[in-house]
């Protein structure tokens, strides 16, 4: 089958190239040329592990190709994914739906023959009818479905988890559609998965819902964690004894620094919107959204009373500034809130990333990029794990804590214990949700 797929960002170019290594016949179209002519030279614009030889191998078997020219993607496409960006848009939470659109009027004005329109970016509920009905009006003869499906996968994970998925979500109208997306998805039948075939809205919910879930989960182990660090409790151990019970299950409880991303913070503020414009405000959703930005503040005010109250004059070296580890993006990263704030009240920020140097240089003006941990340790006053990158998991803390003016650790993702801090030498440690030393 052929499909073609507009947006080569983490969804579009993950599942072009996964859906080419099924078999399919996939050409990637973007607006973005340096993108497009990166793609053709074999070489991956986002870091995503294993991506970059997945990509190469499907171009080599004559399976997948990458263009600008999205009439020449479409001719004879049985199915074109809409894989663009829905960021907030400015002012009011809602999902910006100006590149769906687009792409929607340029499907209408190209296409000829039969073919099923998805959506797989992440969408308000009624966005697939309205595609729909623009595609109609600008081409009323076109033969043509529509169908949603919104997509799961995680970076840092996201061929594992396109290929293995939890589940397909595709909500269609017709029989036609669903064959096609059934034909298109039958290579993962092999594996046991199930698709969930529901209407458009029911598709386009599951994903807000799905998301706004997760985000809440985190967020009340994050403020459980508040309240352990009053009480003397270990939210470690508070996670592990809830985890255990199958009917609240062991992910998504680990405390840290407030969620961020490209997904949580956009999705809950769209389905927040969602609700206030049908009158029923989402008030769990709101709420998550606001304790989240207080959980990020918390976090400044950890750092500053490590500090002994004031950043001016102290040298903070920071591990990891993307959102999460095994990828490169920096959307609505916790680092973009905490660093600043550093910045802000006078310290000298020295950073170190694996992968986050080339979006974070142009989002954090000011700071100074070092190779690695022991770099940003160098004669600092504060050192804060940011992000848990494998690199940080096994750090030389004996080494760390020497080359520090004043050896003291903010671990803000619970990687080492009070105890491991102390015994390397470090005068004071700080956790989540755990108690500190000073
Ligand atoms: P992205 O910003 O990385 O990529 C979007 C791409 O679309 C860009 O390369 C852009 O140039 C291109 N584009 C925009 N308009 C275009 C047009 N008219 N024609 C051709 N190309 C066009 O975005 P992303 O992170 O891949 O997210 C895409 C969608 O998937 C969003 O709705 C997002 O919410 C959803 N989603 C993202 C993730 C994730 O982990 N990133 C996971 C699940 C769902």
């Amino acid at each position: 089958m052929k499909i073609a797929m507009i947006g080569t960002g983490y969804v579009g170019l993950v599942s072009g190239v996964c859906f080419s290594d099924f078999g399919h016949d996939v050409v990637c179209v973007d607006k973005d040329p340096e993108k497009i002519a990166m793609l053709e030279r074999g070489n991956v614009p986002i870091y995503e592990p294993g991506l970059e030889a997945l990509m190469v191998k499907n171009v080599e078997a004559g399976r997948l190709s990458f263009t600008l020219d999205l009439a020449a993607a479409i001719e004879g496409a049985e199915a074109v994914f809409i894989a663009v960006g829905t960021p907030t848009r400015r002012g009011d939470g809602h999902a910006d739906l100006t590149y769906v659109m687009a792409a929607a009027e340029e499907i209408a004005q190209l296409a000829k023959d039969y073919l099923v329109i998805v959506t797989k970016s992440t969408v308000p509920v009624g966005t697939n009818r309205q595609v729909k009905h623009t595609v109609r009006k600008a081409n009323p003869e076109l033969d043509f479905d529509v169908a949603s499906n919104p997509e799961f996968l995680r970076e840092g994970a996201a061929i594992e988890d396109f290929m293995k998925p939890d589940r397909v979500v595709v909500g269609v109208q017709s029989e036609r559609a669903a064959e096609v997306m059934a034909d298109i998805y039958r290579p993962l039948y092999l594996r046991d998965f199930p698709i969930v075939t529901t209407d458009l809205e029911s598709a386009e919910m599951i994903k807000y819902a799905a998301n706004a879930f997760l985000a809440t989960k985190i967020t009340f182990i994050n403020e459980i964690a508040a309240l352990c660090e009053r009480t003397g409790a270990n939210v470690k151990q508070v996670s592990h004894g809830i985890g255990l019970d199958g009917r609240i299950g062991n992910k998504f409880l680990h405390a840290g620094p407030g969620y961020g991303g490209s997904c949580f913070p956009k999705d809950t503020k769209a389905l927040a919107r969602i609700g206030q414009e049908v009158g029923l405000p989402m008030q769990i959703t709101e709420t998550v959204i606001s304790v989240n930005e207080g959980i990020k503040r918390r976090m400044i005010d950890k750092l500053l009373d490590l500090c002994d109250g004031s950043f001016n004059g102290k040298t903070i070296g920071v591990l990891g500034v993307t959102f999460k580890p095994n990828t490169d993006d920096m959307r609505d990263a916790p680092a973009l809130t905490i660093i600043p704030a550093l910045l802000g009240g006078g310290a000298k920020v020295r950073v170190t990333d694996p992968q986050g140097r080339h979006e974070g240089e142009a989002l954090l003006p000011g700071v100074h990029w070092v190779e690695d941990a022991y770099k940003a340790s160098h004669n600092a006053d504060l050192l804060v794990i940011l992000t848990e990158w494998n690199e940080f998991r096994a750090l030389d803390l004996k080494r760390i804590a020497r080359k520090m003016a004043t050896p003291r650790l903010a671990d803000l993702r619970n990687i080492y214990s009070a105890r491991d801090a102390k015994r390397a030498g470090f005068v004071a440690y700080e956790s989540v949700g755990r108690a500190p030393f000073r």
